[in-house]
């Protein structure tokens, strides 16, 4: 017989208000692990982490359920709902302490399980990290796939490094986990912070499903806080931008002075004229300026309060 694989995979499911989904969920990711296990892929000690992220409806009660009739399951209850971000970042530190390897996914199924096959190939072949990165959106809605394409161009364009179409899909071996667990910061934007980490990573494309059941806990509200919550927690750039209107603005006021000066000795003016529009763009220009350099300060106090690790070692040779 051949040997068992010893490789331990936590798949890591944050659960909010999924009593609709998670029967089916269950069904599919049950089938997934006892094959990944049969064919030894991975260690039959390898778990599913279902957390609950303070569910108002049954979802708990099924998670009891499940985990009472499956010893593959562990079920995880936070104290109260502390967003998608949080659940997951509970999940995975559980998985870091248990596993090798962990693999994160959305309740509703969008993200297709087949993935995770190729993502343990990844893995073995050398990879920390493997990103599961979206080939199309043809399912979601024309809204949908705008708004959430916008989100990703809009953050690379303010500054911050984030994978293009990869939500919260991913394998992260034990080291990477660790690192992760470095980064002490409360506004949490694990998109942001994983390619940070650095090691080899790779991507798998797959193609995102429709949920299966129940409604999307991201509305466009949600969204909207949720890009603005990574860019001003990942980039200064918004910040700096302020320091660059400033220097125009001065500039802008030198072509004002001049402009207003010729006015003036054409005789087209009104008495005060000059004097008032010179001093308004002068120190509009200055006040802008100032603003942006309180910025740089402000920038560096928040980089400084993250306490980000500053340097992951990946290996000494001595
Ligand atoms: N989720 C969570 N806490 C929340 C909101 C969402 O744990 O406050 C979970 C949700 O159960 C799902 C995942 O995060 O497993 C992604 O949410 P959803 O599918 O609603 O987002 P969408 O795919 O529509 O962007
Ligand atoms: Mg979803």
């Amino acid at each position: 017989m051949k040997q068992n694989s010893n490789l331990i995979l936590y798949i890591v499911i944050p659960c909010y208000n999924e009593e609709k989904a998670l029967p089916l969920t269950e069904k599919e990711l049950t089938k997934k692990m006892t094959q990944l296990i049969k064919e030894n892929k991975i260690s039959k000690d390898s778990k599913i982490v279902l957390v609950n992220d303070g569910s108002k409806d049954k979802t708990w009660d099924i998670i009891e359920k499940i985990y009472n009739r499956n010893n593959i399951y562990i079920g995880i209850k936070l104290s109260k709902n502390k967003g998608h971000q949080n659940a997951l970042l509970a999940g995975l530190m559980y998985a870091k302490d248990n596993a090798d390897i962990s693999i994160s996914m959305d309740a509703d199924l969008q993200d297709d399980i087949n993935v995770i096959d190729e993502m343990i190939k990844k893995y073995k072949t050398g990879s920390e990290i493997v990103y599961g990165v979206r080939s199309s959106r043809r399912k979601d809605s024309i809204f949908k796939k705008i708004t959430a394409e916008g989100f990703y161009k809009f953050m690379s364009l303010m500054g911050v490094d984030i994978v293009f179409n990869h939500a919260d899909c991913r394998l992260m071996s034990k080291k990477t986990l660790e690192s992760l667990s470095k980064y002490k910061e409360v506004n949490l934007f694990l998109r942001g912070i994983v390619p940070q980490i650095g090691y080899k990573t790779d991507i798998v494309y797959y193609e995102r499903n429709e949920r299966v059941a129940g409604e999307s806990k991201y509305p466009l509200k949600k969204m909207l806080n949720f890009a603005i919550d990574g860019i001003t927690s990942f980039s200064i750039k918004p910040l700096k931008m302020i320091t660059t209107i400033g220097f125009i603005i001065l500039i802008l006021s030198f072509l004002v002075l001049i402009y207003s000066i010729i006015m003036k000795l054409i005789g087209n003016t009104v008495s005060g004229w000059t004097f008032i529009v010179c001093s308004i763009w002068l120190i509009g220009g200055i006040q802008t300026l100032c603003l942006g350099i309180i910025g740089e300060y402000i920038g560096k106090i928040y980089n400084e309060t993250k306490q980000r690790p500053r340097y992951i070692i990946e290996k000494i040779l001595d």
